[in-house]
Order: structure tokens, then C-alpha cells, then sequence
């Protein structure tokens, strides 16, 4: 059952509505918010970043897009950073969101870009733990469980 075609097309959610994700699993601090690399599965947060002396103008374009490995190979080559497909030493691996691999799980899509009139988006990685599902407060726009329900309401009018 885990098996997951490298092909599945990514996820699509509204920027506001995947803001809602991480507050709902991490709070309203965003600098806490997990995300886990696609290819080694570390987990990394903004704070993470910050630790290993990324600058913050930095940490924006690169979280949630490529592995913190990438960061932590620039500014301290002596630690084991894996290769992409590798095995998590502990510092992630050198998976680059805008490499030539691009397997980011889920997009972001911001809208229309007023300068190109095209839809702006951005490839994310997924949260590093599972959403919750349900809730009292539960309000998912899109309903993408296709689980192939088989007691269900029956098709026709
Ligand atoms: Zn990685």
C-alpha cells in the first residue's frame, strides 16, 4: 500500500488553504513548521535553517524546496551530507527543489501573476507529519479521497 508512483501528479492547494494545513498540525508559528525532503525524508523548519547560518533572506526561497542538505554542504562541507536518493545521516540530503529532479509532492498555486497573467505556483514539500483528518473545524475544499469506496451511496439519481 505505500507504494506511490514517481509520476503521481503533485497535489494542488490554495495558498490560503495549505497555510490553514500548518497551522492546524504546527501553530501559528511558521518558523516551526515541518516539511520533509522528498528524496531522504529529513525533516527540516525555518529554524533549522537558521541554526546552521542561513541567512534569512536565504531560508524563504529555500524551504519546503529543497533539502536543508543543500544548505548545510555549502556552509559546512565536513558534515555528511547524502546525495539525492541517499540514506539521512542526520543532515539531509542534496535534493535541490529546482534541480533537475523535481519531485516535490505538493503546489502551492498563489493565483494569477498580475505581471505575466499566468497561474503563480510553487512545488512544496509535504508536511513532515499527516493531517489531520476531520475535526470540528473541518472545511476541505476538495475532496480527494478516491479510496475506491464500494458501500457508498449507489451511482444514478
Ligand atoms: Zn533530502
Amino acid at each position: 500500500m505505500a507504494l506511490k508512483a514517481k509520476t503521481k501528479e503533485p497535489r494542488r492547494v490554495h495558498l490560503d488553504v495549505w497555510q490553514g494545513e500548518g497551522r492546524r498540525l504546527y501553530g501559528d508559528n511558521v518558523a516551526t513548521w515541518k516539511f520533509r525532503c522528498p528524496s531522504c525524508g529529513h525533516v527540516q523548519t525555518a529554524m533549522d535553517f537558521k541554526s546552521y547560518g542561513v541567512p534569512i533572506r536565504s531560508i524563504d526561497t529555500r524551504l519546503a524546496f529543497s533539502c536543508i542538505g543543500r544548505s548545510i554542504a555549502e556552509l559546512h562541507p565536513a558534515l555528511p551530507v547524502a546525495e539525492m536518493w541517499g540514506t539521512d545521516l542526520g543532515y539531509g540530503c542534496n535534493y535541490a527543489g529546482g534541480g533537475l529532479f523535481r519531485i516535490n509532492p505538493t503546489v502551492i498555486v498563489f493565483g494569477i501573476a498580475k505581471e505575466t497573467g499566468e497561474e503563480a505556483t510553487r512545488p512544496v514539500f509535504d508536511w513532515a507529519d499527516p493531517l489531520p483528518t476531520g475535526g470540528s473545524h473541518d472545511h476541505q475544499p476538495e475532496g480527494r479521497e478516491r479510496s475506491g469506496e464500494v458501500n457508498g451511496h449507489p451511482e444514478g439519481p
